[in-house]
């Protein structure tokens, strides 16, 4: 039956309704079809599934504003082909490797690289059917959500990935990436992005965004200045790195003021390639306001490694302080990350480094600890800081309070583990009431997963005009008003919250 229907050609010339329905008729023989209904994330509920259409209709088409992620600017700067299907969606993906990690797979048998250089599968195709024999436990998951909108959007694969199907699946995308239209630069063009953010550390030559800058290539892509490599002590090499900062900027960076001078100088670079905003992955969101002769005494002890734990992290505090004054200088917008406890399994940090699916989200305070910096700048209009949780508790005790007030304070979107429908939904459920929708700014995708960003902002922009479909059901808003909510939430706010 299987061979039957995938020998079943759909001629070229059928109208689409005839081609659409062989098409389904070769799906339902191969077994196990491939869906991605309309519908997804809308309510069952008929009158506000029929308010979510009409939403979801005006916005599904519209550009990609994807301001804060981690995709690699060199595959954009080279446009060279990805070279095989593992190494595009798996192993950059750490939602994929914590997930099999903790059902007893190991990192090496999925081709991550160890630090010692040790021996780690290297085979994709062994790679991939390790993934399809796991698929199952994405059962339920975002990572499901996103694979399938990737696998039936992009690479046009309409069957299940299974044990069976896996060397079928593989070798469809494999041969799709030797294709000119899925060359990085066709891909981005393909999925609408109008402008797409990446991160680097301020010790970053940026070349390739240079590159970028320089090709007639028209798509936009602009970096982020993320300084945790030279402003956290605890960050491995922290006091080589600022040396490496003082080579790059010529100022002596082991004194405060050097240090801040060049801190300052690199902000200037990556905003003359595009920047317009910054971003502090911190452990907690403490700032402080010390003294510059405190301050000095903390950068000593961290450049000669005898900072204490409490030291760091009055160090990192004070950091948040000098850049939210550095802020005000050049414009740049703050994105503040904080609450994840990073390379929490010691074992797999040291093995594999950093960003292996080790982070855990940890209980995190805003009130009393944004408070020094609030002090100083909270009403100041010229700075703008965009707040992230990976801590639900605090939405609408905190988070949604402090944006709903201070006027520098903007809320990120529902971020990493909360980057779901539930976690979106209830994102908006504990923060509209208080803080409006205007003192949000949108979705960031917030990836390394190039091919799946399409498909988080399409789960974004539909959970947003479900919610949006349930106020106008209940009568509490207008459904002309939230078209023009569905609108901002997809686009115009993040835009204008990140000056893009
Ligand atoms: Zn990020």
């Amino acid at each position: 039956m299987r061979q039957i229907a995938a020998a079943l050609e759909i001629p070229l010339d059928l109208k689409w309704q005839q081609a659409a329905a062989l098409q389904d008729a070769r799906d339902f023989l191969m077994g196990s079809p491939l869906i991605l209904n309309d519908d997804r994330f809308f309510s069952s509920d008929s009158t506000q599934r029929d308010i979510a259409r009409r939403l979801y209709a005006e916005v599904r088409s519209l550009p990609i504003i994807s301001p804060h992620g981690h995709t690699d600017p060199q595959w954009f700067a080279d446009n060279k082909p990805f070279s095989n299907p593992s190494a595009l969606l798996i192993i950059p993906d750490h939602y994929v490797y914590r997930m099999l990690y903790s059902q007893g797979v190991t990192l090496e048998s999925l081709g991550i690289a160890r630090l010692d250089g040790g021996k780690v599968e290297q085979d994709p195709r062994k790679i991939w059917r390790l993934f399809a024999q796991h698929w199952f436990l994405f059962r339920g998951t975002p990572t499901q959500m996103w694979f399938s909108h990737v696998f039936h959007e992009v690479f046009k694969i309409r069957e299940r990935l299974t044990t069976e199907s896996a060397d079928r699946i593989y070798d469809q995308i494999a041969e799709l990436l030797t294709q000119p239209g899925y060359l990085p630069r066709a891909l981005f063009d393909g999925f609408n992005i109008e402008v797409m953010s990446t991160t680097e550390s301020p010790l970053d030559s940026l070349q390739h965004h240079q590159k970028l800058r320089a090709s007639d290539w028209k798509g936009r892509i602009v970096t982020t200045y993320r300084p945790d490599p030279v402003v956290d002590p605890e960050f491995p090499a922290f006091s080589q790195n600022v040396l490496r900062l003082g080579e790059l900027t010529g100022e002596n960076t082991e004194k405060w003021q050097g240090y801040l001078r060049a801190l300052f100088n690199r902000r200037k670079f990556f905003a003359s390639l595009g920047a317009t905003a910054t971003d502090h992955g911190h452990s907690s969101a403490i700032t402080c306001d010390l003294s510059p002769a405190d301050s000095e005494t903390l950068l000593q002890k961290g450049l000669t490694g005898t900072i204490t734990r409490d030291e760091a992290q009055q160090f990192r505090g004070q950091m948040l302080t000098e850049m939210a004054k550095m802020s005000i200088e050049d414009g740049l917008v703050m994105q503040i990350h904080p609450g994840s406890f990073r390379n929490h399994n010691p074992a797999v940090f040291s093995g594999f480094g950093l960003d292996k699916g080790a982070d855990i989200p940890a209980r995190t305070d805003y009130v009393h600890n944004l408070k020094p910096l609030l002090d100083q700048f909270g009403n100041d209009r010229r700075l703008s800081i965009i707040l992230f949780t990976l801590d639900e508790s605090t939405y609408s005790r905190e988070l949604a309070p402090l944006a709903g007030h201070y006027p520098v304070l903007k809320l990120g979107p529902a971020w990493w583990f909360y980057d779901s429908p539930e976690g979106m939904r209830f994102f908006r459920e504990r923060t509209t009431e208080t803080a409006g929708f205007y003192n949000t700014v949108g979705f960031n995708d917030d990836t390394r997963a190039f091919p799946s960003i399409p498909a988080r902002h399409d789960v974004a922009r539909r959970v947003d005009c479900a919610f949006l479909a349930r106020l106008v059901a209940e009568h509490r808003l207008d459904e002309d008003e939230a078209q023009e909510v569905a609108i901002d939430l997809a686009y115009r706010l993040a835009k204008k919250a990140y000056k893009l």
